[in-house]
């Protein structure tokens, strides 16, 4: 078989635990299979090169953080490499330039789009192949990356290109689970799970796997294995819906806290306006989330409050302040906010979910500020303080724990 194997950065986060992954590699390629692993950068050393790029200062040119960062990742494939030659397997790295891993977009944020695979192809006769995850370069030829939590995408890209039979994720988890395991002790590993779930999860905050990849693993089909790289649990299967188990309203509960969200008061109201706001927030690639507008009480003026990612909140704050097009009394805006969301297949076919997640909160005296649902998620925004109690709440009602 052809494996793609990715280990995250806590997995190959010291000597010991890359000599750790050497030897789960070693039996996958004596068991005869032919194998291509993708690594990330150590735990930390992402942040790290981040941090060092913010000395220098706070503007740093994206090309050049691109360059910085895909130098963790590069660290690995050749300490990892080394690892598995001491242990007498053939294995070689394989930097994004050399393979190459083709990617498009901006600096920071690009994607894979295609990758020459006849070179490491012929290679895999001979050993391990070793590809750093997060990383690729543009048609210009310069270094690229892929965004955070880039490595899963990474590994789901690299087994298209290469036909490979299976897609397996290591990580410092069991599994994907009902919630954050290191934050809701009680959540409770998944076994399957699909595609669906598992991309609403991960891009509501359930950071196992990130939601390009899982995006990408749906649109080929490519199933995922989520294990752990520091025991022998059977961890979960990300794959097609068509027989899971929908006995269960709810799959999931998923947080973030990177959200922001802004109240404009006195808004006129007539047609138009919404459009005006939204127009130049648009045009600015700022992302509008949630869109809550109240019924106006004299029928002239209304409220219109909004959630955008927080990192957006100052440059949002700086159009809606300078654009002559938005009118309002006045603006307020909140960034200690959270987003909560409950995932679920199931939620399309049980009524009263609505009903019991908005009690629950309330219950527990949690004011909801905002609300968006789909056929399978439903996400409130709460003051970021109450997070972890909304978390448990909702894990428990909806019989998770
Ligand atoms: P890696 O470095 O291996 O890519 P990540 O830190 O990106 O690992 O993802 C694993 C972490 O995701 C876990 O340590 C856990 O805290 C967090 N996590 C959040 N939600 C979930 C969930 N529903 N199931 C499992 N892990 C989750
Ligand atoms: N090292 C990168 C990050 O921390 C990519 C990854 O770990 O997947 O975001
Ligand atoms: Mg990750």
């Amino acid at each position: 078989m052809k494996k793609v194997l990715k280990f995250g950065g806590t997995s190959i986060g010291t000597v010991e635990r890359i000599q750790h992954v050497a030897k789960i590699i070693k039996r996958e390629y004596d068991a005869g299979n032919k194998i291509i692993v993708v690594v990330s950068a150590m735990a930390g050393q992402t942040n790290d090169l981040i941090q060092l790029s913010q000395s220098v200062t706070n503007d740093f040119s994206k090309r050049e953080l691109d360059v910085l960062l895909a130098t963790g990742e590069q660290v690995t494939c050749a300490l990892l490499a080394g690892a598995l030659i001491k242990i007498n397997i053939n294995a070689q790295s394989w930097l994004n330039w050399q393979i190459p891993i083709l990617t498009e977009g901006e600096h920071t944020n690009s994607r894979i789009i295609n990758m020459n695979v006849s070179k490491i192809n012929n290679y895999l006769n001979e050993g391990v192949a070793v590809v750093p995850g997060f990383q690729g370069i543009s048609k210009n030829g310069d270094i690229t990356t892929i965004g955070r939590g880039g490595s899963d995408a990474t590994a789901v890209a690299l087994a298209k290109l290469f036909d490979a039979d299976s897609c397996e994720i290591y990580t410092d988890v069991d599994g994907v689970f009902s919630s954050d395991p290191n934050k809701i002790p009680v959540a409770k590993k998944i076994d399957r799970i699909s595609y669906d779930e598992m991309l609403e999860l991960s891009s509501l905050g359930a950071k196992v796997m990130q939601s390009s990849a899982v995006q990408t693993a749906m649109m080929y089909n490519i199933p995922l294995q989520v294990r752990s790289t520091f025991t022998d649990r059977k961890g979960t299967t990300i794959f097609d819906q068509d027989n899971i188990d929908y006995s269960k309203s709810v799959t999931g509960v998923a947080y973030s806290k990177d959200d922001a969200k802004i109240t404009l008061v006195g808004v006129e109201d007539k047609p138009g306006i919404a459009a005006n706001i939204f127009e130049p927030l648009n045009k600015a690639q700022i992302n509008v989330d949630m869109v809550i507008q109240n019924v106006s009480s004299d029928q002239k003026t209304t409220d219109i409050t909004f959630t955008i990612k927080r990192n957006d909140l100052t440059k949002t704050k700086d159009i809606l302040n300078t654009n002559q097009k938005i009118k309002y009394k006045n603006i307020i805006h909140n960034d200690k906010v959270a987003k909560v969301s409950i995932v679920g297949a199931g939620m399309v076919s049980t009524p009263g979910v609505t009903y019991k997640m908005f009690k629950a909160l309330a219950d527990d005296k949690i004011n909801i500020l905002a609300i968006s649902t789909s056929e399978i998620k439903l996400s409130v925004i709460i003051d970021e303080e109450k997070t972890l109690n909304a978390v448990k709440k909702l894990h428990t009602i909806f019989e998770l724990d």
